[in-house]
């Protein structure tokens, strides 16, 4: 039963250095063009949306979509999904695209909670990962959102290169006073062909140490424990009761449908993946070729384990064995060995990684795939 639905906005006003997500800058007639054929592309598949619970709509930047726009797609999403069911409603947003009427319009279409990127509250730091907010913009954004009632997720990035212990204890002194309803606190991965790849590999930047990322990781996991926050993921901390319930479907192997450019899908055991090009994807739906995503490579078996481990509690022994037919000690015999050297634990019906074993979680990650 597919649970989730994932629509993919690609646009962006700028391009990050750090970015590997799937986007562009483009012009508003291409915008008009997308929304359309994201319109198209739902109908098509509207049979499946019956018994969705989440709606998250990432990017991207969505919120880079024209308000006009924007109100006319969520009117016709509003025509094929029953939000009567629908638990919860993400939207992406930049803290410069905030106003009151965007946010109006988010509550006239049933959403109920943005995720603002915000990733530093250090001029300097923002210039380099090639943001275009500033510190007060942020500020204003959330004094909005707090007024218009949403519940709000802030993402904040660590090891950002040069990034001073000062700058990060700043950014935790922000999260204090702003007091959002979840946090997403991500370090920042190096990823190939994006600016800050180049740079490093030129030696223009010198790369984060890794001795230190783990340091500032740890302080996070303590200040954000102070606040009330509990870690529910490797880089995601909520209140409780906020847990992201979109995420989680992600993070428990469940069905969800992915709408767009790029977008994945996982139902009927199998994983499909939508088109990367902008022209492909409008061809396939203008002229109706795209009819099933491409079919990607997708052991459930496997994935159960990656994704359910990045999950504090881990995963349950119990359901795996149900699920497969097998423990997943049977199936994957190596990990026996982490629980020996303390990078994997047990607790109760739960595989989990030890606190030491989320900073080394690549060497299980490496062993098992
Ligand atoms: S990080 Fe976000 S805003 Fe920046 S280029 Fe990537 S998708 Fe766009």
């Amino acid at each position: 039963m597919i649970k989730g639905l994932y629509i993919h906005i690609p646009f962006c006003d700028q391009i990050c250095t750090y970015c590997d997500f799937c986007k562009m800058v483009t012009s508003t007639h291409n915008k008009k063009e997308y929304m359309k054929a994201l319109v198209k592309e739902m109908e098509y598949y509207s049979d499946l949306l019956e018994h969705i619970e989440t709606i998250y709509i990432g990017g991207g930047t969505p919120s880079s979509i024209d308000d006009d726009l924007m109100d006319a797609f969520l009117d016709e999403l509003d025509i094929l999904v029953d939000m009567t069911h629908i638990k919860e409603f993400t939207i992406e947003a930049n803290p410069n695209d905030i106003t009151p009427n965007f946010l109006e319009i988010l509550r006239k279409h049933h959403v109920t909670r943005v995720s603002m990127g915000v990733q530093s509250m250090s001029e300097d730091l923002l210039r380099f990962l090639g943001r275009t907010h500033t510190d007060e913009i942020v500020e204003h954004a959330i004094d909005l959102i707090k007024t218009s009632g949403l519940n709000f997720n802030l993402d904040f990035l660590y090891a950002i290169p040069g990034q001073s212990l000062e700058d990060l204890k700043k950014d935790l002194d922000y999260i204090k006073k702003f007091k959002a309803h979840h946090i997403s606190y991500y370090s920042l991965i190096l990823e190939d062909r994006t600016v800050l790849n180049y740079l490093i590999n030129k030696h223009k930047v010198e790369d984060f140490p890794d001795d230190l990322a783990r340091e500032y990781g740890e302080l996070i996991d303590i200040e954000l424990e102070k606040l009330g926050y509990h870690k529910y993921e490797f880089s995601n901390y909520a209140k409780a009761g906020y847990e992201s319930k979109h995420n989680l479907i992600y993070w428990n192997l469940e069905e969800y449908l992915g709408i767009g450019l790029n977008a994945s899908s996982q139902f009927n055991n199998t994983r499909m993946i939508n088109p990367t090009k902008l022209s492909v994807y409008l061809k396939g739906i203008q002229d109706k070729s795209l009819t099933m995503h491409n079919i990607e490579d997708f052991n459930p078996k496997l994935e159960t384990l990656l994704v359910g481990l990045r999950k504090t509690e881990g995963i349950s022994m119990s359901a795996y064995k149900e699920r497969f037919k097998k423990g997943v000690f049977d199936i994957y015999p190596q990990l026996k060995k982490f629980l020996d050297s303390n990078l994997l634990e047990i607790q109760g019906d739960y595989l989990r990684f030890t606190s030491e074993g989320i900073y080394l979680s690549n060497q299980v990650y490496v062993d098992i795939i």
